[in-house]
C-alpha cells in the first residue's frame, strides 16, 4: 500500500511521503495527514528498537524510500541514543510506567524524531541533487536537536534564530558550541515570538523562499509525527497485560508528540485515553474540559518548552472531529485566530471527553512533584515530566497509567535543584558542555538583517 497525504484544509493536492517530509506546511496554510491509515502495527516481541521502528513506520513511507535503505537510516538514527534499549520502560512506586524518551544526543525527546528526519533529508536531497536551507526559531529543545542532528550534512544548511538571553544555558550551549560549516546560530535581541514571526515573514517571501530553498522541520512536519507514533507501540505493548488498556500521560506543547499517540490508537495500540498535561499555559485543559479556547499572553514558567498558546498539531485533531472536512476546519482556525475564541459544537465535546482529558499545574506544584518522587524512589523528574507526573497522580483511573519523560533532568538543572538540593550531572558525552567555546551572531530584532544572515549562511 502506498499512503498519500493531504490537507487538513483541503485545497491543495495530494503529495507523496518524499514531498511532504520537504514541504512542511501545505500551500492551502494547512497541515498534511494520511489519507488512508494502517490498521494495524508489527509485535515488539523480543525486537530491538530499531527494527521495530521501521516495520512500525514502513506504510506511512512506502514508495518514497527503498526499504534498505530506510532500514539503514532508521538504525543509524537510533545508534545516537546512549542507551541500549533506545526507549528504555521503568515504572515508579506507585505503578506509574515512565517512558524515557531523552536519552537521545541533545537529552529531550526531540531528537528520537529529529536524528531520523537528518537522515532522511540527506537521503531524498542527494537522489534529487539539491539543497535546502533549513531555517528555525526555537525557545531552546527543538533547535538544539534540529542542529545535532542536521550539522555536517552535505545538502543540508541550517539556521537557528533564539532569543538572544532568553534560553537556559544548557539549551543555549547545545547549539552555539557545535561546531560544523553548514550551521548558523543567531541571537536575535527579541522574545523567542519575534523569532518565529521573522521565520514566518521568511517563508512568506516567495523570492526569499526560492533563494535560500527554506525548508522546515518545525513540529507539523509530518515526518516528526511518524517517527513518535512508533515509541507509544513500543511502550504500550511493553506495559498493557493480557487485554489491558492504558491512559498515556503526556507533557504536552505544541501537540505534536500526544497527536502521535492518537495515531498509533488509530493503529490499534492497547489506548484507551490520552491525557494532555500542561503549565500554567492552559488553553489545552480548557480545550479538553469544555470544548472552548480562548488565546491569552504566554506566561514563562518551569517547563519552557511547553509555554505556548497556540498548538499548531491541534488543527490535525481538529481535521479528524469535524469528519476531515477541510473547508470547516480553515472556517473555525480562522475564527480562532481572529477572535482568539473558538467553541466546538457539543456532540464533539462529547466526543472529545470520551478520548481526551486535560491537566495542568503551577510550578509549586510542578516542584513538589520534582521532589515527592525523588523522596519516594530516587528518581530525578525534568520538570516537563514532572507537569505529567503529577497530572497521573491527581487523577483516578481505573487504567495503569504511564507517562511520556519528555527531559533528562540535567537539561533543567535550576528546577531540579531547587526542588531536591541535587544538581543532575550531565551525560558523559556532554560533560564537558561548559568548557567548549561557543559560536554565534547576534542579531538586531529587524528583520533584514536576519534575512541577510540567511542568505550569507
Ligand atoms: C517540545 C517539548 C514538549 C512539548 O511537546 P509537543 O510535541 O510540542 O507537545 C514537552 N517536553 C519537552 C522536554 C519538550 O522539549
Amino acid at each position: 500500500m502506498t499512503i498519500s497525504y493531504h490537507s487538513t484544509r483541503g485545497r491543495a493536492p495530494s503529495i507523496a511521503f518524499a514531498d511532504v517530509l520537504l514541504t512542511g506546511l501545505a500551500p492551502d496554510g494547512g497541515l498534511y495527514v494520511p489519507e488512508q491509515w494502517p490498521t494495524s502495527a508489527p509485535a515488539v516481541a523480543g525486537r530491538g528498537y530499531a527494527a521495530f521502528a521501521a516495520d512500525v513506520m514502513w506504510p506511512f513511507v512506502e514508495g518514497s524510500v527503498e526499504r534498505d535503505a530506510f532500514e539503514s537510516i532508521v538504525a543509524d538514527a537510533y545508534a545516537t541514543f546512549d542507551h541500549p534499549e533506545v526507549v528504555p520502560v521503568s515504572t515508579l512506586p506507585d505503578g506509574i510506567g515512565l517512558v524515557e524518551l531523552f536519552h537521545g544526543p541533545t537529552l529531550a525527546f526531540k531528537d528520537v524524531a529529529m536524528q531520523l528526519l537528518g537522515r532522511l533529508f540527506d537521503y531524498e536531497l542527494a537522489k534529487r541533487g539539491s539543497t535546502v536551507t533549513i531555517v528555525g526559531a526555537t525557545s531552546g529543545d527543538t533547535g538544539s536537536a534540529a542542529i545535532e542532528a542536521f550539522r555536517g550534512r552535505a545538502n543540508v544548511r541550517i539556521v537557528i534564530l533564539h532569543p538572544h538571553g532568553r534560553t537556559s544555558e544548557v539549551q543555549r550551549r547545545q547549539m552555539t558550541t557545535v561546531v560544523a560549516p553548514n550551521v548558523r546560530n543567531v541571537a536575535v535581541e527579541g522574545t523567542f515570538d519575534d523569532c518565529q514571526d521573522m521565520v514566518k515573514a521568511m517563508f512568506g517571501d516567495e523570492q526569499f523562499r526560492q533563494d535560500v530553498g527554506l525548508a522546515a522541520v518545525n513540529s507539523i512536519n509530518w515526518a516528526r509525527v511518524m517517527a513518535q507514533v512508533v515509541y507509544y507501540h513500543w511502550a504500550s505493548q511493553r506495559f498493557a497485560e493480557r487485554d489491558e488498556t492504558l491512559d498515556v500521560v503526556v507533557p504536552t506543547g505544541n501537540f505534536g508528540n500526544v497527536f502521535a499517540g492518537r495515531v498509533a490508537k488509530r493503529m490499534g495500540a492497547p489506548i484507551d485515553r490520552f491525557v494532555v498535561a500542561s503549565n500554567r499555559n492552559d488553553i489545552l485543559t480548557q480545550f479538553f474540559a469544555d470544548g472552548a479556547m480562548t488565546i491569552g499572553e504566554v506566561e514563562p514558567s518551569l517547563s519552557p518548552s511547553m509555554d505556548i498558546q497556540v498548538s499548531s498539531n491541534l488543527e490535525r485533531l481538529i481535521h479528524e472531529l469535524l469528519g476531515g472536512d477541510g473547508a470547516q476546519v480553515e472556517a473555525l482556525l480562522r475564527t480562532f485566530r481572529a477572535e482568539g475564541h473558538i467553541r466546538m459544537d457539543e456532540s464533539i465535546r462529547t466526543r472529545v471527553g470520551e478520548l481526551w482529558a486535560g491537566e495542568s499545574l503551577s510550578d509549586e506544584q510542578t516542584l513538589e512533584v520534582i521532589a515527592d518522587v525523588y523522596q519516594e524512589s530516587g528518581v530525578l523528574l525534568d520538570p516537563h515530566s514532572a507537569v505529567a507526573v503529577g497530572a497521573a497522580r491527581r487523577r483516578s483511573s481505573a487504567n495503569r497509567q504511564i507517562v511520556m519523560a519528555t527531559a533528562h533532568p540535567a537539561k533543567f538543572p535550576d528546577a531540579v535543584e531547587t526542588a531536591t538540593g541535587i544538581r543532575p550531572d550531565l551525560p558523559p558525552g556532554l560533560a564537558d558542555l561548559f568548557e567548549r567555546d561557543e559560536h554565534y551572531d547576534v542579531a538586531p530584532n529587524d528583520l533584514d538583517a536576519v534575512k541577510a544572515l540567511v542568505k550569507s549562511a
